[in-house]
């Protein structure tokens, strides 16, 4: 246990780590982009009563989505990775783009926006960061969009890049709301704190976590695996976690995507959904969520 002065001395240290590399991160990718032979996943189309998810494995490990409302056909993009093969699927399958909504300003993420704009002009770029180029419209928070008979919900989620959005997903038929949720959250885990802080990401949570617990969870890598190793670490009796970790093995010896999650069962195995666990808090040595929330991370970041 840490005492008062530890843990103001910790988070300090913390903070300046965080800003030291605010420096260093400004439009740098997450991870290095590698051009990845093979795709590292099949195209999966999912399917959600009035709404079509497109889930398109691109790079190395991203994923980035095509919607499509099934009324109308309208369609949308959920950032921009590969365009490539962005083009290849509006071709193929005849869809015509109206929006792109960019979670944040990685190049892995945002790469395809001055190609996008330039072949498709008509197509509105919306985002939230200054860094990323050729935005036609810039959120800000709780802007809203209509794509069809569907409604996009923009959510700005500061705190892996001080300029995130989520994008919340409803579909006009009412079935399962979408969650679009970029480098924030991933299935099992989240994204690195890298313009933001643990009292961020647990802000985040909870906000996330007053959405529909049926919606389903699409976030920007495949990195589940690795996500449930740490987390089975944290607790190793929760059978959530395993039980999960194997589905998600079989998943991928199949080359499958393992997104999405419902909200509701990040809560059971994602250990950043529950900092206010007794089980994650005693592992930590915390009672305090936030200060769980940040030895969680700390531990992650260097988690082989
Ligand atoms: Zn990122």
């Amino acid at each position: 246990m840490w005492s008062l002065f530890g843990r103001g001395f910790a988070h300090n240290i913390y903070s300046y780590v965080f800003r030291a590399r605010r420096l260093r991160a400004d439009n740098q990718p997450c991870k290095p982009p590698k051009a990845a032979p093979e795709p590292h996943s099949k195209i999966v189309d999912v399917c959600c009563e009035g709404m079509l998810v497109k889930i398109i494995p691109a790079r190395a490990n991203n994923y980035m989505y095509l919607i499509k409302d099934l009324p109308t056909g309208c369609t949308a993009a959920i950032d921009l990775s590969d365009n490539k093969i962005l083009f290849e699927i509006l071709k193929k399958e005849e869809l015509k783009l109206s929006y792109a909504f960019i979670t944040h300003h990685h190049e892995d993420h945002s790469g395809g926006t001055t190609e996008l704009a330039a072949a498709c002009p008509d197509v509105k770029i919306c985002a939230g960061d200054e860094r990323i180029k050729c935005v036609s419209n810039f959120l800000k928070n709780d802007d809203k969009f209509k794509v069809g008979e569907m409604t996009v919900n923009c959510m700005h989620t500061p705190c892996h890049t001080i300029g995130h959005y989520c994008y919340f997903v409803e579909c006009g038929a009412g079935g399962p709301p979408a969650l679009f949720t970029g480098d924030t959250i991933f299935q099992g885990g989240c994204g690195g704190f890298m313009e933001g802080s643990p009292e961020q990401m647990y802000a985040i949570v909870n906000r996330l976590m007053a959405l529909p617990k049926e919606s389903r969870v699409f976030g920007g890598h495949e990195n589940t695996i690795p996500n449930l190793r740490f987390a089975e670490t944290i607790e190793p009796e929760n059978s959530n976690i395993s039980s999960r970790l194997s589905w998600a093995k079989d998943q991928r010896e199949c080359k499958l995507p393992t997104p999405p999650s419902l909200l509701c069962e990040e809560k059971l195995w994602n250990p950043f959904f529950r900092v206010d666990h007794p089980d994650v808090q005693k592992y930590t040595g915390e009672t305090d969520p936030i200060y769980t929330m940040f030895c969680l991370r700390k531990q992650r970041d260097t988690f082989k």
